[in-house]
């Protein structure tokens, strides 16, 4: 039943979309198509995952946020968006940082609840950012993508409050019950958590 109606919703989305390009901003500026594409990234680009993939919500009103989960893809940038897209997949995190560039998607809006740390309780207190690479090869983990990233972090953490430290700004292997092990022994936590702070304090 909730396959069916989010397959009916999306579709309706889709011919919501189509009729809506010929009309001026300004009255689409509120629909649910325009709400698909939003980010609350400025500079994050929108690549929605499929609404089978996560929990519509009203964070922080419906839960706290208290934790960002750091995790690596084991994907490539475009497969992993690929993936939270296919409703078959039932996995989706709310942002994924791209290597070579730092570019960021967004595919699940922060008040919503994306199915990323394998945990329900820290899932519905969480925001979680997949970085691309691998755990194994740390020559993913560019200057590009701990910046950006940490950007990113250092936003989020300021929106709702977050202490910058890794109690809170933690990976997904801490996660209590974790099956994963990522970010992995190369992802420098140091380093992340200084260009947090140094972002929330307009340094870089
Ligand atoms: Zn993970």
């Amino acid at each position: 039943m909730e396959r069916a109606r989010s397959s009916f919703l999306s579709r309706r989305r889709l011919l919501q979309g189509a009729a809506l390009a010929a009309v001026p901003t300004a009255l689409t500026a509120t629909s649910p198509a325009e709400a698909l594409r939003a980010v609350d990234y400025p500079s994050a680009e929108s690549f929605p995952a499929s609404t089978s993939n996560y929990t519509a919500s009203n964070r922080p009103s419906t839960y706290p946020i208290d934790y960002v989960v750091i995790h690596v893809t084991q994907e490539y940038w475009s497969d992993a968006i690929k993936i939270f897209q296919d409703p078959s997949r039932e996995v989706s995190a709310h942002y994924v940082v791209r290597s070579n560039d730092g570019h960021i998607a967004q595919c699940v809006r922060e008040h919503d609840i994306a199915w990323h740390a394998g945990n329900w309780d820290y899932n519905t207190r969480s925001i979680g950012i997949e970085h691309e690479g691998w755990v194994d090869q740390p020559e993913y983990f560019t200057d590009a993508l701990y910046t950006q990233s940490a950007k990113l972090t250092a936003t989020i953490c300021g929106k709702y409050g977050i202490p910058i430290n890794h109690e809170t700004i933690i990976g997904h292997v801490e996660v209590p019950g974790a099956t994963h092990t990522d970010p992995g022994p190369y992802w420098d936590w140091a380093r992340y958590i200084s260009l947090v702070n140094a972002a929330a304090l307009g340094r870089i």
